[in-house]
């Protein structure tokens, strides 16, 4: 085992695996159950996991003969605001992890693209980059509050939810009309 390896990963960092304790002998096992802050722009645009919210990390790691396979669920906090009506959005989401990490120069690491598998620096795994991608794929570019959201009305802004069935503004305001009304007999 490559003793010492550089690496610019701190092993205490929250969302860093230490394979140390992970035997590398091909199908030994070790769980990984904590709960971390999330990291900061954990999301899209109009949703996202709140920096510092509880993640749930429910992962395990397996030593396969050319790395560690990370395997589990994430789950976590998820907020956000309707891209139709703006109101806050509340809820949750749980995604699956599952990444390759070759070790530091094995075939797999000579042999693959960066972007293929994942790699490790020494002992250590960064699940970061995975985490975010499958968090960020979970999450809808579109939020709604719910599915059959009204919206707002173009016109006057108010929700959907507040406004008559048959609200419209193509109709003359009802306190105008009677003034037109007043304006005729006048001439
Ligand atoms: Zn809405
Ligand atoms: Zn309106």
């Amino acid at each position: 085992m490559p003793k010492n390896s550089p690496t610019s990963l701190d092993p205490r960092s929250p969302l860093v695996l230490d394979t140390r304790e992970l035997p590398r002998r091909p199908g030994a096992l070790r769980t990984v159950e904590r709960v971390v802050p999330a990291p900061s722009d954990l999301g899209v645009e109009l949703i996202s996991v709140p920096e510092g919210a509880d993640l749930d990390l429910d992962l395990r790691m397996e030593s396969v003969s050319e790395g560690v396979l990370v395997s589990g669920t994430v789950s976590g906090p998820i907020r956000g605001e309707c891209g139709r009506c703006l109101r806050e959005i509340n809820d949750s989401v749980a995604v699956t992890i599952q990444e390759l990490y070759a070790y530091e120069n094995s075939t797999t690491d000579a042999t693959t693209e960066e972007d293929e598998v994942g790699r490790m620096q020494g002992d250590l795994i960064d699940l970061e980059p995975a985490l975010r991608d499958a968090v960020v794929l979970a999450l809808p570019t579109n939020p709604l509050c719910r599915q059959d959201c009204p919206g707002l009305c173009p016109d006057c802004g108010v929700h959907g939810d507040d406004l008559p069935a048959d609200h419209s503004h193509q109709q003359i305001d009802p306190r105008w009309a009677g003034l037109s009304q007043l304006t005729r007999t006048e001439e």
